[in-house]
């Protein structure tokens, strides 16, 4: 298939077509997650249900469930009738229709945005990251693993902003203006898309009939048992991952509860005007990057997609604006305090900073097998654990304040994201490498599953911090997320050897 001309950083144009769609879609998704629980658990007079944290925790768990649920029939739809391109299209609207829901003041409509936001990612998660797969053939392969590696950076470039945009804006203002800002954002992105969508040629259109298809595996020499074995090998690579994202979500609900509760919300040894000016450069920083890129993206495509350049343009107009705003609301607030919450766009900021180094590093010095990749990112995400135990060791069974250096927290965060590089983006490129065509959607709908398990797992298991920390300390709970993964990374890079046979060349 024939790829746009333009390149951008050495990779297709159409990379950052999606990597823009993706990033308003999970800007979506985690800046509306980011609020769930919060907004469940405030009182009525501060806008919320009143919901005790039990119910809440459990509501989050199920809807993060299902959102990496659905994909698999999502991936199904676009393989057998709508094409992955369509899909993404469709289910950018269903998602925008479920922010719009949401945004109305009702429990019905709030519900049924919920359900809408699960649909429409189904349709859309797996099949984006599967056109991402689709940039790339024989011509430009060596390229495939920094292209996910900068999608992914999308990815987390979404989250960064959702969640400290909607984060503010739904505690501060109101709950529904946070929801519903998400939406406004969403349905850009898949106007954006919509309008550039000539640049990518004949990629993800209407799938081959089941007459093609069959056509198509006759004259496919892949032999039957290879494309049994590389099918083992995703099973094997989503099985361990269940056990990343769960250790890694539990992460997310732990920290901000250690946070919380244990230090008091307040930050040892900084100054409040330090921390301004980390929270300054943090905000600068990634807006500085997708600056360089929208600039590029848009001086390079800007004839041939008009329309699609000018929502990009407009999209810039609004993030610088937002930042503004969000730097000088910094500057004047005189707090040394650090809200819990700021810990979650930890990950997503050392995420954007870090992911073009990974890329270069896989490119050029280390570049083990995957088996070898997913267990250095199990043992990362368990040794980032490790700090927080080590920080919570003076914490004595059943306390309820004390302080903790946020050192510990920040570098937890920092190994998790490292890990994560190693986990996250190298699978999706694996899935792309190891699925048959006809399945792509499909196969990347079962990755995501992996997810789904874990967010279950991680939702009914969060709820046993409070007893194991008042029994036995903070510090043994942290380290049994640091025991899992670790063991678990190791058991992988002992299977090195068969899961690569498994892969027949695959690398
Ligand atoms: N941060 C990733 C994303 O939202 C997580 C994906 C996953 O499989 N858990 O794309």
């Amino acid at each position: 298939a024939a790829v746009d001309a333009n390149s951008i950083l050495g990779h297709p144009a159409s990379l950052f077509v999606l990597f823009f769609t993706e990033m308003w879609e999970r800007f979506s998704y985690y800046g509306m997650r980011a609020l769930l629980v919060l907004f469940l658990v405030s009182t009525a007079a501060k806008g919320g249900w009143g919901w005790t944290r039990e119910e809440a925790t459990s509501l989050y768990g199920w809807y993060t469930m299902l959102v990496y649920f659905t994909p698999i029939l999502g991936g199904y739809i676009a393989d057998r009738m709508l094409g992955t391109r369509r899909s993404v299209l469709l289910g950018a609207f269903v998602i925008a229709a479920g922010h719009a829901s949401l945004f109305l003041d009702t429990r019905m409509s709030f519900f049924i945005g919920l359900g809408l936001v699960i649909l429409g990612t189904g349709l859309f998660k797996p099949n984006i990251s599967a056109i991402v797969g689709q940039l790339y053939n024989k011509d430009n392969e060596s390229k495939r693993d920094g292209g996910y590696t900068l999608f992914y950076m999308g990815v987390n470039a979404g989250a960064f902003f959702g969640i400290s945009l909607c984060g503010y804006i739904g505690e501060k203002i109101s709950w529904n203006l946070g929801f519903g800002l998400a939406g406004v954002f969403m349905i850009l992105g898949a106007l954006q898309f919509f309008f550039s969508q000539g640049i990518f040629g004949d990629i993800g259109g209407t799938p081959k009939t089941a007459a093609e298809n069959k056509a198509a595996a006759a004259a496919d020499d892949t032999p039957a048992h290879i494309v049994r074995d590389r099918l083992i090998a995703i099973g094997v690579f989503s099985f361990f991952t269940i056990f990343f994202w769960f250790a890694f979500e539990q992460a997310g609900g732990s920290m901000t509860i250690f946070a919380a509760d244990y230090t008091d919300r307040t930050l040892v040894g900084t100054s409040g005007f330090t921390f301004k000016v980390i929270n300054s450069l943090m905000t600068v920083i990634p807006t500085a990057i997708l600056t360089l890129l929208l600039v590029k993206l848009a001086a390079g495509t800007g004839k041939r997609y008009p329309l699609g350049n000018l929502l990009l343009v407009g999209a810039l107009a609004v993030i610088w604006g937002l930042v503004i705003w969000m730097l000088g609301r910094e500057f004047a607030m005189d707090q040394s305090e650090v809200p819990a919450t700021w810990f979650g766009v930890l990950n997503s900021f050392f995420l954007v900073i870090l992911a073009p180094l990974f890329s270069k590093m896989w490119d050029k010095y280390w570049n083990p097998s995957g088996p070898v990749k997913f267990g250095v990112g199990l043992v990362l995400l368990g040794l980032g654990f490790a700090a927080l135990a080590y920080g919570a060791s003076g914490i004595p069974a059943g306390a309820k304040t004390a302080q903790v250096s946020m050192i510990y927290l920040t570098l937890a965060y920092l190994l998790h994201t490292m890990g994560e590089l190693c986990v996250s983006p190298v699978g999706l490129s694996y899935i792309s490498k190891l699925a048959p065509a006809r399945l792509l959607g499909l196969m990347f709908g079962f990755w995501f599953l992996n997810t789904a398990i874990a967010n279950k797992i991680a939702g009914s298991t969060g709820s046993y911090i409070d007893h194991i920390s008042a029994t036995y300390s903070m510090s043994g709970f942290f380290l049994i997320f640091t025991i899992i993964p670790v063991g678990a990374g190791v058991v992988l890079m002992l299977m090195s050897k068969w899961v690569t046979k498994k892969m027949h060349g695959v690398h």
